[in-house]
């Protein structure tokens, strides 16, 4: 077992506050992370080593314990679905939603409809529970798109203003999740490495509420 712990952060619109909340609490990378291609960082505590990763990536390095502690989306984390790690604390970040969207006006839909989306097991999840069969259309982005061509007769995707629907004739037709940045804690790294991961976790807490 290493010697430090290692938080994975998630790459992207997120990282910069997740990194704001880590100076908070004293916990600063030894270099500029934007600056630099690589992936695991030293940072200016010995015990502790941040690693810079895709969203669902983290959670699944968290899951497996080679990253002690995880930020993440909660959306990645429904998406993810993996068991190996708790989810102790919402940090609040990158707040948004994962809603159901469609046309604003749309015609008669086909008793079975067609559902874009990049989060399908969120989408999946959401139409079983409702008891409806649809199919779902992997995509990889610009999901807004998939209405306004035919591709799709819905969305699930993420939502923050709702700008980019309203720009493209869509409207949200129900609310899937609230959805926020939440730290995930690997379960055994929480039983072993306690005394290193609890104050983290206590620190992290303290300094988003
Ligand atoms: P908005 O126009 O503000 O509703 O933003 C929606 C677009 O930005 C969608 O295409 C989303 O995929 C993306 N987006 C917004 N917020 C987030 C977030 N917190 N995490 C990931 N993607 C986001």
């Amino acid at each position: 077992m290493s010697t430090y712990i290692t938080i994975a952060l998630t790459k992207g619109r997120s990282l910069p506050l997740s990194l704001e909340l880590l100076a908070t609490i004293g916990v600063e990378p030894a270099e500029d992370i934007s600056k630099s291609r690589k992936l695991v960082f030293d940072t200016n505590r010995e015990d502790l080593k941040l690693m810079v990763l895709r969203g669902m990536d983290v959670a699944t390095y968290v899951e497996h314990g080679i990253a002690d502690l995880g930020i993440s989306g909660k959306d990645v984390l429904l998406e993810h679905g993996g068991d190996g790690y708790y989810e102790p604390l919402d940090l609040g970040l990158a707040k948004c939603q994962i809603a159901v969207a469609g046309l604003k006006t749309e015609a008669q839909l086909p008793p079975r409809i067609k559902v874009a989306t990049k989060f399908v097991n969120i989408a999946k999840r959401y139409y079983a529970e409702k008891a409806i069969q649809v199919d779902i259309i992997k995509l990889y982005g610009a999901m807004e798109l998939a209405p306004v061509t035919g591709l799709a007769h819905r969305i699930v995707d993420i939502v923050e203003t709702g700008n980019t629907l309203k720009a493209n004739g869509l409207v949200i037709l129900e609310v899937i999740e609230e959805i926020s940045t939440r730290l995930i804690v690997n379960k055994i790294s929480f039983k072993t490495r306690y005394a290193s991961v609890q104050p983290l976790i206590d620190a992290l807490e303290k300094a988003t509420t």
